[in-house]
């Protein structure tokens, strides 16, 4: 089997065979699949098994797999070469793009990843207000920079605990954790820390501690809360931007927020991030201002080519936001029928396109209630579907993700899979 040769000799001299760690496949307890190739809505592995992807790169392959319009973009933009370290054309439409597209967004900065994204938003909110404190929600992931990865799931008022080894305390002091959905615990870390607070940072849809959807009025509540202390609110929108409206969650919910970070679909499948937001906060960042944030690759010709093609398709494609949230709700309404009729404790979980299975009998709201997702029956789930030619996300605490390329048959035969699952 040669996903498994491949695994053993990647284990010699790659860390756990893999460089990030979900591809491992660890909490499903299986060797994972390397993959040659993709097109459209399927993708293959070494061996030559054909699946329906559901993981779409986490996210940036919306229109699907080797978009033809996308892959002409990058060869055009390669021939004329890979990289100059100097101002190009197609940043500066890039950056026209995304502010005409996200009102909010009023001056934005072109960085290499997600990570990278948050970590220079959040340098820019703290050098903006002069504060240092920053509140995230357990069961948020924001990258992994250090003052981001704070043990999730630790309750209310809990105070910079670091969530990996080799980051120092000092790093994340400055953190502060509070329970999605709960506006009650961010109150109470502004009561408790008053004047101190830079910027609340949230994903406005919960993406990975399996998909949770904010509840009516929590985001808005965030935007008040924030407004009434003189601290920033960004949303982090590396998924949810361009996926659940063209102007992302704080266009599909109404809340506009001081800064917003972008990655996945942004750069069409190349690594791409972005930061941006009000005009008087992004002056703060260099050579305007004095919030140092640079990159040698940032806003790459390659790169920024494969994201204005996407961008482009996603903006002049009419209707593509209607169509793929109908067929995201009519999808997960009948996952959500056949797990009720077979009497399987779940909870189905989905905002447009995005979404995930909860094997548990409570309503998932927040971080310690996913915690409480029997994670043995999803990883036998995993692989029943796995074997069925369906490859869905290696762990519980993952979103499903649908996208343009899916069709009504591959969304029939995924349902036929998990009608043989719970039979
Ligand atoms: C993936 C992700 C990130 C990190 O992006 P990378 O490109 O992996 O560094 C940050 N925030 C959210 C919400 C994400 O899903």
């Amino acid at each position: 089997m040669r996903s498994q040769e491949l695994f053993d000799r990647a284990r010699a001299c790659i860390p756990g065979g893999v460089n990030s760690p979900v591809r491992a496949f660890g909490s499903v307890g299986m060797a994972p699949r390397f993959i040659a190739r993709a097109k459209g809505d399927r993708i293959w592995d070494v061996e030559g098994n054909e699946y329906i992807d559901y993981i779409g790169s986490w996210g940036p392959m919306i229109l699907g797999h080797a978009h033809p319009a996308v892959l002409e973009a990058v060869e055009r933009a390669a021939r004329d070469g890979l990289s100059f370290g100097a101002a190009t054309e197609r940043e500066v439409e890039m950056a026209e793009l995304i502010c005409g597209i996200v009102p909010s967004v009023e001056m934005v900065r072109m960085v290499n990843s997600g990570t990278e994204a948050v970590m220079s938003a959040v340098r820019a909110a703290r050098g903006f207000t002069g504060r240092d404190k920053i509140v995230k929600f357990a069961g948020c992931y924001h990258g992994h920079s250090d003052a981001m990865l704070v043990k999730a799931g630790s309750g209310v008022m809990t105070q910079g605990i670091p969530g990996s080894s080799g980051v120092p305390q000092g790093c994340t002091r400055d953190t502060l954790t509070a329970t999605y959905n709960d506006l009650d615990s961010v109150k109470a870390l502004f009561e408790a820390n008053p004047g101190e607070i830079a910027a609340v940072i949230v994903e406005p849809v919960g993406t990975n501690m399996g998909v949770v959807p904010p509840e009516p009025g929590f985001l808005q509540g965030l935007r008040a809360i924030c407004d009434a202390n003189g601290a920033l609110l960004i949303f982090d929108e590396v998924i949810t931007g361009f996926r659940l409206a063209l102007d992302g969650a704080q266009g599909f919910y109404g809340v506009r927020p001081d800064l917003t970070t972008f990655g996945k679909i942004i750069g069409g499948g190349m690594p791409v991030g972005a930061y941006g937001g009000r005009r008087d906060i992004m002056s703060m960042v260099a050579p305007m201002g004095p919030v140092y944030q640079a990159g040698t690759l940032s806003g790459n010709p390659v790169a920024m080519a494969a994201g204005l093609a996407q961008l482009k398709l996603l903006r002049d494609t009419p209707d593509l936001y209607a169509k793929l949230n109908r067929a995201g709700d009519e999808f997960f309404a009948a996952l959500d029928g056949i797990l009720s009729d077979a009497g399987v404790p779940h909870c189905v979980n989905h905002v447009g396109s995005l979404g995930c299975v909860f094997f548990t009998p409570e309503k998932v709201g927040n971080y310690a209630e996913a915690q409480t997702s029997d994670t043995g029956r999803y990883a036998a789930y995993f692989k029943h579907m796995l074997g069925s030619g369906i490859y869905l996300a290696p762990s519980q605490f993952e979103a499903m993700f649908l996208s343009t390329a899916h069709t009504p048959e591959d969304l029939r035969r995924t349902l036929d899979a998990v009608r043989e699952f719970v039979k």
